[in-house]
């Protein structure tokens, strides 16, 4: 009984040995089984092929950065197309969207009653809370938001990341043109639909 405890305790003291000066070992460069040294020859092996490798870096702010168009940098408004539908403030997952409009009468020559249409009054996206998730976009039943990859707009303050309507519309003419359809792809619905119109006439 004595002698298998006395054993056990000697198993435990071989195997905490053991794996201690392996750690030492590997502390002081030497693998497993290896020669002393060869941790940090494995190490300079690799400084130097890093150092032969050409770099890579971009020299910005001197050198623009080449993004790619679909780049996500901030969102754009087309006002003219905003129906004020709402649908964008109500999906934004961070509710950085604020919507202001008023209705207004409409007279249209013929009709029994004035139409009604609604005015966009105030249109403001919160950069410092969106997420960039370009839900609004997708959202949007109407076209009126589009990505720019502009990203320069960083701020001081940081109330001035929220962007109205004029700010928002600013960025329009930085957003890249569409891509082009491809040409084994179907044609656009509207293509479809007047080439239908045009057999029938
Ligand atoms: S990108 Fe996302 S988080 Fe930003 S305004 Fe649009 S829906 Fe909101
Ligand atoms: S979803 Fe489009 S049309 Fe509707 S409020 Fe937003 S931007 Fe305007």
């Amino acid at each position: 009984m004595i002698n298998q405890r006395i054993g056990r305790v000697l198993h435990l003291v071989v195997t905490r040995c053991s794996r201690v000066s392996a750690a030492q070992g590997m502390m002081c460069g030497m693998s497993e089984g290896g020669f002393p040294g060869a941790g940090l020859a494995k190490g300079l092996a690799v400084t130097l092929k890093t150092m032969t490798r050409r770099s890579h870096t971009q020299q910005y702010p001197d050198v623009a950065p080449d993004l790619p168009p679909r780049s996500r940098g901030v969102i754009a408004l087309l006002e003219e197309n905003c129906t004020v539908c709402m649908l964008c403030s109500r999906e934004c997952p961070d509710w950085c969207i604020y919507i202001d409009s008023h209705k207004e009468e409409v007279v249209v020559p013929g009709a029994a009653r004035p139409r009604q249409r609604n005015v966009l009054d105030r249109f403001a996206i919160d950069f410092s809370l969106c997420m960039y998730c370009g839900i609004c976009i997708e959202a949007c039943p109407f076209d009126a938001l589009y990505w720019t990859p502009e990203f320069e707009y960083a701020e001081y303050d940081i109330r001035d990341l929220l962007h109205e309507k004029e700010h928002l519309g600013a960025w329009m003419p930085t957003v890249p043109p569409p891509p082009v359809h491809d040409p084994r792809g179907e044609p656009a619905k509207e293509e479809q639909a007047a080439a239908k119109k045009a057999a029938t006439s």
